[in-house]
């Protein structure tokens, strides 16, 4: 962009960002029956540009000064077929412009077109945090002109098509402070210039703007004015239309005027002063939308008032689904709009909410707070931090409330229910309360999920504990070899399958005074009989020789190799320490690239091999390693068994070609293939055999 100064007002071009010049062709190629949308979007930016000067203005009064009244103006204009839509707030500045109105594209952008592809509807707009550009919906050319207390006054202007202009506004008129847009109608979205249907339109999607509303009406008024008064009817605004022509002889006669005025469109008594009682679902539905930008309506609402000590009023809402960016850590996700004694304060403030009720939105209205308050303040305020128990509180209320719905209870636990894990995680206080929200696939739970509460209820005579299994899906965890003999006792164990629950579970340790035990880690003590503990006693003693020769042969893969409580069918699994990482979180933990991996070293996995007495594979090695401890089978059959362990077990091979190099020696066996004649070739092919390659193995080393 070449230098050009300003002075003169000329005229500066840029091109759109090549995501936004994409999606403003798709808003002006497609078709859409919806785009009566513009004006909300429109109206929710000025609404947001007061709010920002409303909030500077009550630390520094005199940010306001140039234009003290805080409004949205409306003005139709049939001749010049444009709408204006007016507003005194914050404004831009150049950069501003430039920035906000076509070379950053914000994060929406693309995820805003991609949902338009798949069918999306164009109203999902301003959810994505492009809702100006639905201006070309519409209008054919944009201008926009706005003064921001810190800049002079600038127009932007285009008619899309690839690029935008900037000028400094010489014009000589003067906004004070705020922004006008005005849009250029296509031919045939003329009907934007109709007050009725503008007043229709800011009813249904604009009620409950906090500020007030203003449409630039015709008003006709007939009056009786004598000859003489004709001179001065030119005073009034508007003009005389028609006059009666019967009447004219007579000294009065009557006359017709339009005249304009600003007429007031929406009540703006905020909804959270109501009754409840007297709010009905449709007026909740239509804030909710004006509050979110959500095209649906909440799923769920909770409308409340805290009184004594302090004193504050709320509403609370619950989405139908989760934001396209709800866990995007570059974004704080705060959704409660905090109001002092009815004037706006800020939306997002962090003191409000814990991080994991981010995605519940709503307004808190404070009697406490004092007006003037600064971040600063907030960080510190005792205020804030009870009203902030309270909407805790509460959140849990309206989520238990859900729950009395299942098909509701469905829809919100596929959306947050990784919300509430995290808040089992980090909130220790709430931490019991969020636990019976909790729900889980299980050995016996079908296609539903269970609740703690419900799995407790099952519970087999002399069972104590909880059982769960962690893992990467339903599908990974429910055959798995650790949950041989909780079935078969009848004990039934919980799925874990997200990445979040290994963190939840981690704290949580109890539920309703029952142990929460993984089926996968070491500690996992199950009731047992008298016969069945003598015949373990014996087996114990019976296959010790083996464990040690497996322990010599698998070295540090693993930590001990013991006789196992938990398996019946499996040969043998790896089970890790009650304290450490399970399988699945070493997964998880790898997943991680960024992660800091100093970590690891010591938490990941100690594994513990677990072998199964009563198992045919187990048997027939013991026997081999009791005839001949160098037996060359014998080791190459504790790795294989080791290896297929580690996969069983969820966890990933370090070396899978060797593991796939002694299957394929299995099945040279198993289909007779001599070794020694399946050629040269084949055994380059084959990876060396465990220490095969420095020619001395471990086995060597026993004894
Ligand atoms: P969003 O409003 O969701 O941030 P938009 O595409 O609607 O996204 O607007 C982009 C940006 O342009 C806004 O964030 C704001 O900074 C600026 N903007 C839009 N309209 C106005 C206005 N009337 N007054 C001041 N700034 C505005």
């Amino acid at each position: 962009m070449e230098d050009v100064r300003m002075e003169g007002g000329e005229v500066e071009t840029f091109a759109f960002q090549a995501e936004i010049n994409q999606l403003l062709s798709l808003i002006i190629n497609t078709f859409y029956s919806n785009k009566e949308i513009f004006l909300r979007e429109l109206i929710s930016n000025s609404s947001d540009a007061l709010d920002k000067i409303r909030f500077e203005g009550l630390t520094d009064k005199s940010k306001l000064d140039a234009q003290p009244e805080l409004f949205i103006r409306l003005v139709p204009d049939k001749v010049n077929k444009t709408l204006s839509i007016i507003d005194s707030g914050i404004g831009m500045t150049k950069a501003d412009l430039v920035n906000n109105l076509g070379t950053i594209a914000r994060s929406g952008t693309k995820e805003f077109m991609e949902a338009l592809q798949a069918g999306a509807d164009v109203s999902m707009i301003g959810q994505f945090g492009v809702g100006f550009y639905s201006a070309y919906l519409v209008a054919e050319k944009v201008i926009v002109t706005t003064k921001h207390n810190d800049d002079e006054q600038y127009v932007w202007e285009s008619q899309a098509g690839g690029s935008f202009t900037v000028t400094r506004d010489v014009s000589g008129e003067n906004l004070g402070r705020g922004t006008k847009i005005i849009l250029h109608l296509k031919e045939d979205q003329l009907e934007y210039l109709e007050e009725r249907r503008l007043k229709d339109l800011i009813k249904k999607h604009s009620e409950f703007i906090s500020y007030p509303i203003y449409l630039w009406s015709e008003k006709t008024t007939e009056k009786e004015v004598s000859d003489d008064e004709d001179e001065d009817k030119k005073e009034v605004e508007g003009e005389v239309e028609e006059v009666d022509e019967e009447k004219e002889t007579k000294k009065k006669k009557k006359v017709k005027e339009v005249s304009h005025e600003w007429a007031l469109t929406n009540k703006q008594k905020p909804i959270w002063m109501r009754k409840a009682e007297e709010i009905t679902k449709e007026e909740y539905a239509s804030f909710y939308k004006s509050l979110t930008n959500d095209w649906e309506d909440h799923l769920a609402v909770k409308h409340f008032s805290v009184e004594g000590q302090l004193e504050f009023k709320a509403i609370l809402f619950v989405p139908k689904r989760a934001p396209f960016d709800l866990f995007d850590t570059r974004k704080k996700m705060n959704n409660i709009k905090l109001y002092v004694r009815r004037v706006f304060i800020m939306d997002n403030c962090e003191e409000l909410i814990p991080e994991f009720l981010g995605f519940v939105k709503g307004v808190v209205d404070s009697d406490d707070l004092p007006l003037n308050i600064s971040r600063e303040m907030l960080q510190q305020n005792k205020i804030l931090k009870v009203i902030r128990k309270n909407l805790v509180k509460k959140c849990i209320e309206l989520f238990t409330e859900i729950a009395e719905n299942k098909e509701d209870y469905n829809k919100f636990y596929e959306a947050f229910s990784k919300n509430l894990k995290l808040g089992i995680h980090e909130d220790s206080q709430n931490r019991a309360k969020l636990a019976e929200l909790l729900r889980y696939h299980s050995t016996k739970s079908g296609d539903e999920m269970t609740s703690l509460k419900d799995y407790v209820t099952r519970m087999k005579e002399g069972q104590k504990d909880i059982y769960y299994i962690t893992g990467e899906s339903k599908k990974a965890v429910e055959n798995s070899p650790f949950l041989e003999r909780l079935k078969r006792k009848g004990y039934e164990v919980l799925f874990m399958v997200d990445a979040i629950d290994e963190y939840a579970i981690g704290q949580l340790k109890e539920y309703d005074g029952k142990k929460l035990v993984s089926a996968t880690k070491e500690g996992l003590k199950l009731e047992e009989t008298e016969e069945e503990k003598k015949r373990k006693e014996e087996k114990k003693a019976a296959f010790e020789g083996l464990c040690k020769v497996m322990k010599d042969i698998l070295g540090d893969k693993v930590e001990k190799v013991v006789v196992s409580d938990r398996i019946v069918d499996s040969p043998c699994c790896l089970v890790t320490g009650e304290y450490g990482w399970t399988a699945n979180m070493e997964r998880i933990m790898k997943a991680q690239a960024l992660r800091d991996s100093s970590m690891s070293s010591y938490m990941s996995s100690k594994k513990t091999m677990e072998i199964n007495p009563e198992n045919a594979i187990m048997e027939e090695l013991r026997k081999r390693a009791e005839a001949d401890k160098n037996d060359k089978s014998v080791k190459d059959l504790v790795l294989l068994l080791f290896e297929t362990a580690l996969l069983t077990s969820g966890f990933s091979l370090d070396e899978p070609n060797t593991f796939a190099g002694r299957i394929h020696r299995m099945l040279k066996l198993g289909l007779s293939i001599d070794e020694d004649e399946a050629g040269a070739a084949d055994d380059a092919d084959m990876p060396p055999l465990e220490d095969d390659a420095n020619g001395e193995s471990k086995m060597e080393e026993v004894d």
